[in-house]
């Protein structure tokens, strides 16, 4: 059957992938779905955001769900409500990190976590088949819209349960926060104003032509943040993606790092506390976190890549933290699902736990050689491509967990996957001496394009 959903939840440019009466359609399979009962709805701040809400509310509401309309806040602040406000569901107009032109459509259960793929299949199939249980006009749902900040406001006393907000507020820290235009800009500076932080920002303002940067954060277009750090004496920087739910970090010398090294950060302060514990983690991260978690007597546990798979994971081992190398961290005693605000909570609160500055936090952790590159390939050939992909490496120490996974020795391995929401297919690799790497990755890059062209003969 045809699919709606990908990595993470359904992704679309308006007018061209889906039209206002698809979403509509997928509103109503959404309802069929969970038999009506209340929804919580809520959007980033993308041009299409308010035309796709509507649209699914007037779908769930044909169905006879009553929906919530929250308008502007983050996924992590949505799915903790939903969770712990009463929701029988929750829904996010969102395309997280893709371009502004993408919006998308996330979907949680009532445990505020996105539904999984058997549940994403029973939608799907609802739509494509039409099979939509519409009620009559008495019984339509209703439509309430409600303000953000009584939600917002209980989901950051939430977070502020999980440090030391007596010291945190003791060391008056200065932290520059780039939300990239978007909805992060309403929990993140609100957290930091509770904490006694100075808060000051760079793209604060809500724009969803997202003028700032691309929505997704990389260590290649931060370089803003990280003037604005050195600039102001700031201890760190933090930047999220258009729904809030990533956080990559810049230290106090305008250093930028991977989440996969602040993920390692984050584990080995609270192992060093939880000792043993499970960190799940997608197979795209560094072997940091593995090195760090054994070191507590941790285990790692790996999962495909996206956040879906991550928090039922935790949820299914009850493990309290989860990692992406994107800067998504999943905090269990919080919520198992990767939440920017809270990582930030964290990030705050090892700094005035140990009274070190993050660089030198940072430098006491290994270090790899990584790169993560972008490669063209059209949505309709990854299929093809994965699979000669798996025929080229059978010979080599190759794992297939998710894409194709190489390793070279221990510490050397490269992940050729294709995006979930991109029509590219991503390359990771990791390696201890620069060298190597770029050998790795240039073997990588010529089996890719090898494989692309072979899928492009064979049609
Ligand atoms: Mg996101």
């Amino acid at each position: 059957m045809k699919r709606l959903f990908g990595t993470n939840g359904i992704r679309f440019i308006l007018g061209e992938e889906l039209n206002v009466d698809d979403i509509v359609r997928i509103g109503m399979a959404i309802g069929t779905f969970f038999k009506g009962g209340k929804c919580l709805l809520g959007r980033d701040v993308r041009k299409t955001g308010d035309i796709v809400a509507r649209a699914i509310a007037s779908g769930l509401m044909a169905t006879g769900c009553d929906v919530w309309d929250v308008g502007l806040i983050t996924t992590p602040a949505l799915q903790f409500s939903v969770k712990n406000m009463g929701f029988d569901f929750g829904v996010m107009i969102t395309a997280s990190h893709n371009p502004p032109e993408y919006n998308g459509i996330k979907v949680m259960a009532n445990d505020g976590v996105e539904i999984d793929r058997e549940r994403e299949k029973k939608v799907e199939e609802i739509y494509f088949k039409q099979k939509f249980s519409l009620v009559n006009w008495r019984n339509v749902g209703k439509y309430i819209t409600c303000s953000n900040e009584e939600y917002i406001d209980t989901y950051i006393r939430a977070v502020m349960r999980h440090i030391d907000v007596d010291e945190i507020r003791r060391r008056k820290f200065t932290v520059v926060v780039d939300p990239i235009n978007s909805v992060g800009s309403l929990t993140t500076p609100r957290l930091l104003r509770e904490l006694n932080c100075k808060a000051l920002t760079i793209n604060g303002n809500l724009d969803g032509d997202f003028p700032g940067r691309e929505p997704e954060p990389r260590l290649d277009n931060l370089e803003a943040l990280a003037s604005a750090v050195i600039s102001s004496g700031a201890d760190f920087g933090v930047a999220h993606d258009g729904d809030g739910d990533r956080a990559l970090f810049v230290d106090e010398r305008g250093t930028i790092y991977w989440g996969d090294k602040s993920g390692a950060l984050i584990v080995d302060y609270y192992l060093s506390t939880h000792p043993g514990e499970i960190v799940v983690t997608p197979v795209s991260s560094s072997v940091i976190i593995e090195e760090v978690a054994k070191k507590h007597g941790g285990k790692v546990v790996y999962t495909k890549v996206g956040s879906i798979y991550v928090s039922r994971k935790m949820m299914e081992l009850n493990a309290p933290l989860g990692v992406e190398e994107n800067g998504g961290v999943f905090f269990g005693p919080h919520h198992p699902v990767r939440d920017g605000t809270m990582t930030t909570a964290l990030i705050l609160d090892i700094l005035a736990q140990t009274g070190e500055q993050l660089s030198k936090l940072m430098s006491k952790l290994p270090t790899y050689h990584q790169a993560k590159l972008r490669y063209p390939c059209p949505n309709e050939l990854k299929e093809k491509v994965v699979e000669i992909l798996r025929d080229m490496t059978k010979e080599l120490s190759a794992e297939y967990i998710d894409g194709v996974k190489i390793w070279y020795d221990k510490k050397a391995w490269v992940l050729i996957r294709p995006s979930g929401t991109e029509p590219i297919f991503r390359i990771y690799a990791e390696a201890e001496e620069e060298a190597k790497l770029n050998t790795i990755v240039n073997e990588a890059k010529r089996m890719l394009e090898e494989a692309i062209d072979e899928a492009k003969r064979k049609g």
